[in-house]
């Protein structure tokens, strides 16, 4: 037969699909639940966009980076610290 149904053990309504029990389950019955799956759900979100950024920013490293090694342009902090050497050297060339 195909009128196969299933009963919600809680309320006795009868449904003729698993999911639309199971959804009727967690809406009707178990509120704390959907507000769970919902929290959940906006954690993910959240941690989401959190990867996303970092994702961003690695990018933007990786982007410094290759400029640093290629180009070597003079506003980079890295290179701060190389003329702040050069200065030294030149200034107290017998530290060494
Ligand atoms: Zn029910």
């Amino acid at each position: 037969m195909e009128n196969q149904v299933i009963r919600c053990e809680k309320c006795n309504k009868v449904y003729q699909r698993v999911s639309s029990l199971r959804h009727h389950i967690i809406t009707k019955h178990e509120p704390n639940k959907l507000l769970m799956l919902q929290f959940e759900n906006q954690n993910l979100q959240f941690k989401i966009n959190l990867y996303v950024e970092q994702i961003k920013f690695l990018k933007r490293l990786i982007v410094l980076q290759e400029q640093m090694t290629s180009r070597r342009p003079p506003t980079l902090p890295g290179d701060i610290v190389d003329n702040i050497h050069d200065v030294s050297q030149n200034e107290f060339p017998s530290i060494k």
